[in-house]
């Protein structure tokens, strides 16, 4: 059993991306810059939020974040979209999801400029990812997807379960695992809550993609001999035997689903470090791209 450790495999990406950065400052070109918008003080939100921003200090980017209020309207946010669209200097942007519910996420996520959408949500740049045409990947599958091909897991011609249809994660990784590209080429279910079947689909499935959100749902007895494993999930447990009050969960029993496994992400330490690096390479990418 091999661990798709993503902890050492996106400080490898991240070198690799400031040894790019090093490499325009000499040449006396633009230093990336990404910006992150938050919106109140959830406290998972503000962890990802922080560490997006630290990341970005150690690989030689600029970066900024705009923190408002809880209670900030709709117009305000767009407003700070606006301007970001707008500045110069600014590579990229996220807005943190979620969003409080006074503010139409979609709304918000429109306003983004597709040549600024970091995150790969902007409907363009989906559209562009599904037609195969050059664009921002959403983080999280492009990074499962920098996994898959860094540690060589075979895809093609393979039956893979992806459960979970969401935007930014279960959805954008059927499309990828399905095209016709390294690393894709295999044949994918999509799964979701009104799946009747999951069990028997999970254990005819060579490789699993987990995104659902309900810790340890993944079992041993669901999966067969050999069976990749990628484990998207993040759920905060309440452990009072941990300094910070909490533990961190992924969607899949690591403990049974392991000793069948042949490939599996840890949790924490698989797919949420990549998620970051990606995103600072997709940062990378825009900022030589309009230096061009
Ligand atoms: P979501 O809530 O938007 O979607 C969950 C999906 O799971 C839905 O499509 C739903 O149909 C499906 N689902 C729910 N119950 C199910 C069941 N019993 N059987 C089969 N399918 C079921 O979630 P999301 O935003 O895609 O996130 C999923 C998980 O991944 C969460 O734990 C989230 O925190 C985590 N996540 C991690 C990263 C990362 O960087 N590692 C990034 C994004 C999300």
């Amino acid at each position: 059993m091999t661990i798709l450790d993503g902890r050492a495999t996106s400080n490898t990406i991240k070198e690799e991306i400031a040894e790019a950065v090093k490499k325009l400052k000499e040449e006396g070109k633009k230093t990336p810059h990404l910006a992150a918008i938050l919106v109140g003080t959830d406290g998972a939100s503000m962890t990802y939020v922080n560490a997006k921003v630290k990341a970005c200090e150690k690989v030689g980017f600029n970066s900024t974040l705009i923190d408002l209020p809880e209670d900030s309207t709709e117009e305000q946010l767009l407003h700070e979209i606006s301007d970001l669209n707008k500045d110069n200097d600014i590579d990229g942007f996220i807005v943190q999801l979620p969003l409080p519910k006074q503010i139409d996420e979609q709304k918000i996520l429109m306003a983004v400029h597709p040549d600024k959408d970091v995150d790969g949500f902007h409907p363009v740049n989906v559209g562009k990812m599904t037609l195969e045409l050059p664009t921002f990947l959403p983080a999280t599958p492009f990074g499962i997807m920098q996994l898959l091909e860094r540690y060589n897991v075979e895809t093609s011609g393979k039956n893979v379960v992806v459960i979970g249809r969401s935007n930014i994660v279960g959805r954008p990784m059927s499309i990828l695992l399905s095209q016709k590209r390294s690393f894709g080429n295999a044949t994918v279910t999509v799964a979701h809550s009104r799946t009747k079947n999951l069990e028997e689909l999970c254990q005819n499935a060579d490789i699993i993609v987990a995104a659902l959100g309900i810790p340890e749902f993944l079992t041993g007895a669901m999966v067969k001999e050999g069976v990749t494993i990628i484990d998207v999930g993040i759920t905060r447990i309440k452990d009072e035997t941990k300094k910070r009050g909490y533990r961190l969960a992924g969607d899949v029993h690591f403990e049974s689903v392991s000793k069948k496994a042949s490939f599996i992400t840890p949790v924490p330490g698989g797919v949420g470090p990549m998620t970051i690096a990606m995103l600072l390479k997709n940062t990378l990418l825009s900022c030589e791209r309009r230096s061009v």
